[in-house]
């Protein structure tokens, strides 16, 4: 479904350039639950921007679903975006005076659904999240845990086939944070594909892969589904 092929990027700064990443192979099969982690600048917002075609890449080929990234007009590239990847963010990127299900609805009205249709879909999918209660809620009428549900419910309603997040738990407490990423899992049981950016281990180990990324390259891959059943014998 996602697949890299020797992956470069780099960013101007000033006179000269700073490599980030220096030849990513990857390949990430639709219906997988994957985290990347290393250490603060190793790369891993750059790369999970290249894969949500937030940003571009310099050198090498992506391929989403089939299609070469590269030869995307803006256009298909926007389509991408808005179908079949959903966004979840550290910081939730809500709205502050619109309602949890105000935001929710948003992509659909961008999709021009008209207010009546696209509010019911919204209490929906607010619901999926246990939110249901709570949708006439400011975002600062709502806990860090919930406000990242509405963001979860909002890339979730224009049915994602992969779900992107940078460090959606970087800003919960623990037991919230494990709260979330049961959100993520359930909905990758239902066989959206889930990648996300942590660098908390225990977070990560939730997830059935981890990639570690080191000085811009992949240095290992982790299966977790296989350590899990080691540890049952
Ligand atoms: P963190 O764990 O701190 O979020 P990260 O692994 O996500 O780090 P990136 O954000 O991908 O790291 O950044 C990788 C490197 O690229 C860093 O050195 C960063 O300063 C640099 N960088 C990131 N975005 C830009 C940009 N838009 N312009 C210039 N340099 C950038
Ligand atoms: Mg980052």
């Amino acid at each position: 479904m996602l697949r890299l092929n020797n992956i470069h990027k780099s960013y101007p700064t000033g006179d000269t350039f700073l490599h980030v990443l220096k030849g990513i192979n990857l390949h990430i099969r639709e219906g997988e639950f994957v985290s990347i982690m290393g250490s603060s600048g190793s790369g891993k917002s750059t790369l999970l921007n290249v894969l949500g075609i937030l940003d571009n890449y310099d050198e090498g080929e992506y391929h989403l679903n089939n299609t070469l990234v590269k030869d995307l007009s803006e256009n298909d590239a926007a389509d991408f975006r808005n179908h079949t990847i959903g966004f979840v963010f550290q910081s939730f990127n809500l709205i502050s005076f619109k309602t949890a299900l105000e935001n929710v609805a948003l992509p659909l009205y961008y999709q021009g659904i008209s207010r009546k249709k696209r509010n019911k879909i919204a209490l929906e999918y607010l619901d999926k999240v246990g939110l249901a209660p709570w949708a006439d809620h400011l975002p600062n009428q709502l806990s860090g845990g919930q406000k990242q549900r509405v963001a979860i419910a909002r890339a979730l309603i224009t049915q994602p086939k992969v779900i992107l997040a940078d460090e959606p738990t970087g800003a919960l407490d623990t037991s919230t944070s494990y709260e979330v990423m049961e959100l993520l899992k359930d909905i990758n049981n239902q066989g959206i594909t889930v990648i996300i950016v942590t660098h908390e281990q225990d977070i990560a180990e939730i997830t059935k892969k981890i990639i570690y990324l080191k000085d811009g390259l992949i240095d290992h891959i982790q299966d977790n589904t296989l350590v899990k059943e080691n540890q049952t014998l």
